[in-house]
C-alpha cells in the first residue's frame, strides 16, 4: 500500500484520461453543461457550488487526514466560519482562549451577535473544558493545536472524549500541526480545519482555507450547502496551486520542523532570551501531550520572549536580515512578527514575544541572523 507521502506527491497517481498530462488542468469554467433531458450528467451545474479544479487538492486532503471528504474555501476564516455557521442561533460553543486572533474576534463579535453562545476556556485545562461543556447545549467544540501564536497543546483525545460525551461534535484547526505531524480524526476529531494559506500551500502566494470531515453526516452536508450559497469559495487558479503546493508539503514541513528544533534548542539557552514557546522543547507544558500526539516533529513555528521587554522585542525585530517582518506562517520564507502589536489592546500576547515561522533557508543563516539581531537590540 503506497503512504500517505508518496500519495500527495503524486497527486493520488494523477494522470489525464485524455491528454496522458501527469498534471491536474486548471479549469477555469462557471458552468457546465446540461442534458437534452434537462439533467446534470457530470452531477456538476455551476461552479459556485461544484467545481471540479478542487477536487484533487480536496481529495489529497481527505487522504492526509484520513477523513471522509474535504472542501475547499476562498480562505481558513472562509472555512473556519462555515462550520460555526452551519449551526443554530442559539448553540453553545466552546473555544479556546488561545487561538487565531481574527477568528477570536469574529466568535466574541459576530458569531455571538448572530447567536451563538461562545464560551472561550483554556483548552488544556481539562477540568475547564469539562466544566464549559453544556450536555445537550454545546453542540460544537473548537481546539487550535498548536495554539497561535504561544504554541500551547491541546491533548485532543482528551478534548474529543469530553465533546462527545456531552453530545458535542470537536473540530481541530491543525494549522500549525499540518497532516504530516498531527492527524485529529484519528484522535477522535468531527472536522479538521487549516488555513490553507500557510503549510498546505507552502509559498507565500495564495489565500485558501480546508475543512475535512470526518464522516458524510447532517453538519457537513449543512457546511456544503452553506459553502455553495455563501459562495466563499477559491478561484481555479488558486486551487491549482494549493494543488501544486502539497505535492511538497512532507518534505518541506520536515525540514521546517527540524531547523525549528535547532533555533529552539539553541535560543533556550540564550542568555538574551527570557522563554522559548516551542511544544519540541521538554520544558514546554504540553511536551508531553505532543510528544504522544505529534508524530515526526513539532511544527515550524515558535516564539521568543526577551528580557529586554517590548522595546528588544521590536528592535530585534527591526534588525533582522534573513527573516522578513511579514504576517503569516508556513512559507519557504522565515517570518518574524510582533504579534501584540497585531492583535491590539485586548491580547493576551506578551509585547515581549515574536513569533518565528521557520522557512527553508540554511539553519546556520537564521541562527546568524537571530544572533546578530539580538545584540544589535541590546538584547
Ligand atoms: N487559523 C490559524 C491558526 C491561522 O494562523 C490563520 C491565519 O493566520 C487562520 C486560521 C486564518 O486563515 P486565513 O488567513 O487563510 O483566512
Amino acid at each position: 500500500m503506497t503512504s500517505r507521502e508518496t500519495k500527495a506527491v503524486q497527486c493520488l497517481g494523477f494522470v489525464d484520461g485524455q491528454t496522458g498530462a501527469i498534471v491536474p488542468p486548471i479549469h477555469p469554467a462557471s458552468t457546465f453543461e446540461r442534458g437534452a433531458d434537462l439533467g446534470y450528467p457530470t452531477g456538476r451545474a455551476y461552479a459556485r457550488a461544484d467545481n471540479p479544479g478542487f477536487e484533487p487538492a480536496e481529495r489529497v486532503l481527505t487522504e492526509l487526514e484520513g477523513g471522509q471528504a474535504s472542501l475547499l474555501f476562498a480562505s481558513g476564516m472562509a472555512a473556519a466560519t462555515a462550520a460555526f455557521l452551519s449551526l443554530d442561533p442559539g448553540d453553545h460553543v466552546v473555544a479556546p482562549r488561545d487561538m487565531y486572533w481574527a477568528l477570536r474576534s469574529w466568535l466574541a463579535g459576530y458569531a455571538t451577535r448572530w447567536g451563538l453562545a461562545v464560551e472561550f476556556v483554556a483548552m488544556d485545562d481539562l477540568d475547564a473544558v469539562r466544566a464549559a461543556l453544556r450536555p445537550g447545549k454545546t453542540r460544537l467544540v473548537w481546539v487550535e493545536t498548536p495554539g497561535n501564536p504561544l504554541w500551547t497543546i491541546t491533548d485532543i483525545e482528551a478534548v474529543a472524549t469530553l465533546a462527545h460525551r456531552a453530545g458535542a461534535v470537536l473540530a481541530v484547526d491543525s494549522t500549525a500541526a499540518t497532516p504530516v505531524f498531527t492527524r485529529p480524526i484519528a484522535l477522535g476529531a468531527d472536522l479538521v480545519m487549516h488555513s490553507a494559506t500557510k503549510y498546505l500551500n507552502g509559498h507565500s502566494d495564495l489565500i485558501a482555507g480546508t475543512l475535512t470531515t470526518a464522516r458524510d453526516d447532517d453538519l457537513w452536508r449543512r457546511i456544503k450547502a452553506f459553502r455553495a450559497h455563501n459562495g466563499a469559495i477559491a478561484g481555479a487558479f488558486e486551487a491549482w496551486l494549493l494543488m501544486r503546493g502539497m505535492r511538497t508539503l512532507h518534505v518541506r514541513a520536515r525540514r521546517q520542523a527540524e531547523t525549528a528544533m535547532l533555533l529552539a534548542e539553541r535560543l533556550s539557552i540564550d542568555p538574551r532570551v527570557a522563554r522559548v514557546l516551542y511544544p519540541g522543547l521538554p520544558g514546554h507544558p504540553g511536551h508531553d501531550i505532543a510528544k504522544r500526539q505529534m508524530t515526526g516533529g513539532f511544527g515550524g513555528m515558535l516564539s521568543i520572549r526577551l528580557r529586554g521587554g517590548r522595546a528588544a522585542a521590536i528592535a530585534t525585530a527591526a534588525g533582522m536580515t534573513v527573516f522578513l517582518r511579514a504576517t503569516s506562517l508556513g512559507g519557504v520564507e522565515s517570518l518574524v512578527e510582533h504579534r501584540a502589536s497585531v492583535e491590539g489592546p485586548d491580547t493576551p500576547v506578551p509585547d515581549d514575544l515574536l513569533r518565528l515561522s521557520i522557512g527553508l533557508e540554511s539553519p546556520e543563516d537564521l541562527l546568524a541572523d537571530l544572533d546578530q539581531a539580538l545584540s544589535s537590540s541590546g538584547g
